[in-house]
């Protein structure tokens, strides 16, 4: 059921309601370098829609932990996944899988795409999608570019392999050197201005780092955002998945 829920027809959505959500206002969110989701819908706002994104993983440092929250909570996230995290992670990236959460492709080796020639473009994204195939049994149809730089021939060739890119629109910024106090406004920026323009959210967060090598990088700030992100009661959770869907439904 899970595999059919990130392989099926998803995609086929397409149309213009997805692209609907997009702010033009800022780089994350601008149509300008090729169209992506950004978040669904928000129609009560007073109970923020979240959905809460994991980049840069598995790392068997953060990872566990994160998943021992999510699941605490019942709350189903999306795993932007690196191949090469995959690769070398593949049991932990099974458990990802086998908890129910929606995987997504952050391509092999973390490259800025948008200064990629088209080759490598291809090569980064097919590598994913065939790592998180072979290894993990699902195809991903989610793809976050990293540090989402993108042209808008990054975007057709991603949606060629029946991949919808997603960027969003509340970040914790959990790669700079702040606490997760500060970490937590950020994201509460976002939370409180989505639902005024009639949107809901989709957190940037990151269980790994496209540096970690073999001492992985410490996540232990955004663990601790997403413990009071899932602490509070008034939040949905969702995942860009389910957007797609009820689009195309
Ligand atoms: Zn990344």
């Amino acid at each position: 059921m899970r595999k059919l829920l990130q392989t099926g027809a998803v995609l086929a959505a397409g149309g213009a309601l997805v692209y609907g959500y997009l702010n033009g206002s800022r780089a994350s969110t601008s149509a300008f370098f090729g169209r992506a989701l950004v978040a669904g819908p928000e129609t009560t706002p007073a109970t923020p829609t979240v959905a809460l994104t994991y980049d840069d993983g598995p790392s068997p440092r953060n990872t566990p932990a994160l998943l021992d929250l999510l699941a605490e909570h019942s709350v189903r996230a999306t795993f932007f996944m690196m191949g090469s995290h995959i690769r070398s992670h593949t049991a932990l990236a099974r458990r990802v899988v086998a908890a129910g959460h929606v995987i997504g492709n952050h391509t092999v080796t973390h490259p800025n795409l948008a200064h990629c020639l088209p080759g490598r473009v291809r090569r980064e994204l097919e590598g994913c999608q065939m790592l998180a195939e072979d290894l993990l049994g699902v195809t991903p149809v989610l793809f976050r570019p990293p540090y989402g730089a993108r042209r808008p021939d990054v975007v057709r060739t991603a949606r060629r392999m029946g991949l919808t890119p997603v960027l969003w629109n509340a970040v914790a910024q959990d790669w700079l050197d702040i606490d997760a106090a500060a970490m937590l406004r950020n994201v509460d920026r976002g939370l409180t201005a989505n639902p005024k323009v009639g949107r809901a959210s989709t957190v940037l967060m990151h269980d790994g780092s496209q540096l970690d090598r073999n001492l992985p990088l410490s996540r232990t700030d955004t663990l601790e955002v997403t413990k009071r992100l899932l602490q509070r009661n008034k939040n949905r959770f969702t995942t860009p998945l389910e957007w797609l869907s009820n689009v195309q439904n």
